[in-house]
């Protein structure tokens, strides 16, 4: 098997920090390594990084795409401050805090400014609303690939062996080796799975093959709401505010500056998300956040991801193939939001996610999560009052699963002796930092 005969380049707009992703070209993949990472996003380099800086292990670090996905790639918003990110059954605030530091000395965050946030919590407090004071740090969609790019160099400068698009199709278990896509195998003495979320199931079947136990019963449902940035001015002073709600409601990953509403496409249906670039570019004046509702399945449902699919799928029936919006004039008069009044009068900005249909939420999103999300948004508008201007758009769904929770051995999150499963992948982590002292963790194990 040879790493891949090419070398990426990466260049941003002003071509001034054009990065060499250079993979070793010509080399091959030795039969054995002493690690074997499954991933490079977070999770994976956090690993990487701690095994290659403490040991002489010959360590391979293997991606499926080109480039590490997910939040490190989209957006890349870091936050610095327990519990955000940090799952409680697996972390505690000082291990977490000791981790962070060290996440930081990789990521060199530049931790923003929140100012005048007492006004919102004085509201917050007396309607029985919480908000979350956060070190946060953005690096943007535009920039995010230099971060992601220089991280790789430096992992090649400590002798790292790094396969980019080079997937992983399965595990032997009896002889301790990982099958490539080409067929060819490869044997290890530690094996680190950090595939992150959106690939449960492929998951699933490699814990079945080792005979890891695991559920995964919780699932997060809601929507993305999209305004201009005068209606909700907070994040001016805080960039990503997080909010929490009664009925396990809560603000998620809000956008700012030249703000993006996009559509993911998981296996079977779309979720939305949200992003937004470096300060650097010009600002579309629109703000985009997620309001999530956390939900805990019991008997005789137990799969978050196959319900959060459920969901999704439904949408897609009645979208004729895609995510829906509606402004939130419509939604409280009751009607669908249809395509040809969509921007007419008071709704004076134009979607940025031209894909959604224009539809009716009520119809699609079980009662129980919209009459939590809308008591939510009632209570949002009261601590910042004008986020439900009719013009105000309601994406639906955004899903995020929560991950397979697999039993573990011990606290580096060994699964067998010689096995982990970390980051989002093992429900360790929910969040880029996290996921990386999720690595951290795993990686003492081992040494
Ligand atoms: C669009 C988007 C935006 C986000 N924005 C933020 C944000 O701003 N801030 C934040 O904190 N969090 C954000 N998140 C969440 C964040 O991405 C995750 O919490 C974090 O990336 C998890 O890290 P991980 O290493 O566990 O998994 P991931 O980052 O998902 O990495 C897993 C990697 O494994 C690879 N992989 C999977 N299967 C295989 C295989 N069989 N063989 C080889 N490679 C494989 C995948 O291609 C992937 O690159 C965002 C997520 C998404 C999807």
């Amino acid at each position: 098997m040879l790493f891949r005969d090419s070398l990426e380049v990466l260049c941003d707009k002003s071509n001034i920090f054009c990065v060499i992703l250079y993979l070793m070209k010509n080399k091959t993949i030795k039969p054995y390594y002493d690690v074997i990472i499954v991933g490079s996003g977070p999770a994976g380099l956090g690993a990487a990084f701690k095994i290659a800086q403490n040991s002489k292990s010959s360590i391979l670090l293997l991606e499926k795409k080109k480039i590490s996905s997910g939040g490190l790639r989209n957006d890349c918003k870091q936050n610095y401050t327990f519990p955000v990110g940090f799952p409680l059954e697996h972390w505690n605030k000082e291990e977490a805090q000791k981790l962070l530091k060290e996440v930081g000395m990789h990521l060199n965050p530049k931790i923003q400014k929140r100012f005048n946030i007492e006004k919102y919590t004085k509201r917050a407090s007396k309607i029985g609303v919480e908000i979350l004071s956060i070190d946060q740090a953005h690096v943007g969609t535009d920039k995010s690939s230099q971060l992601i790019s220089s991280l790789i160099q430096k992992l090649v400068a400590l002798h790292v062996e790094i396969a980019l698009q080079t997937e992983v199709k399965s595990i032997q278990k009896e002889k301790k080796e990982i099958i490539l896509s080409d067929g060819s195998t490869v044997s290890f003495k530690n094996l680190i799975l950090a595939v992150g979320r959106a690939d449960y199931d492929w998951l699933q079947k490699q814990m079945d093959i080792l005979g890891v136990a695991y559920n995964d019963n919780i699932v997060d449902i809601g929507i993305r709401v999209e305004t201009k940035e005068e209606h909700y001015p907070i994040v001016k002073d805080y960039y990503d505010p997080k909010i929490l709600f009664p009925n396990k409601v809560r603000t998620f990953c809000t956008n700012s500056g030249c703000a993006h509403v996009v559509r993911e496409k998981y296996k079977g249906y779309y979720s939305v998300n949200g992003h937004s670039l470096s300060k650097e570019n010009e600002p579309n004046g629109l703000v985009n956040f997620a309001l999530l509702k956390t939900i805990r399945l019991t008997e005789p449902v137990v799969s978050g991801q196959q319900f959060g699919k459920i969901l999704g799928q439904m949408v897609m029936q009645l979208s004729g193939g895609s995510v829906i919006m509606q402004r939130v004039g419509d939604f409280r008069l009751g009607s669908r939001s249809k395509e040809e009044t969509f921007n007419s009068d008071l709704y004076d900005f134009k979607p940025t996610l031209k894909s959604a249909v224009a539809a009716d939420l009520s119809l699609s999103m079980p009662s129980k999560i919209l009459r939590d999300i809308w008591k939510s948004l009632k209570m949002l508008d009261t601590i910042i009052p004008g986020v439900l201007h009719p013009s105000t758009i309601l994406y639906y769904p955004e899903i995020k699963t929560y991950s397979n929770k697999p039993k573990f051995l011990d606290n580096h999150f060994a699964v067998k002796k010689g096995y982990y499963i970390i980051g989002d992948a093992a429900g360790t982590s929910r969040g880029i930092t996290a996921a990386w002292a999720s690595g951290i963790r795993a990686a003492k194990g081992i040494l």
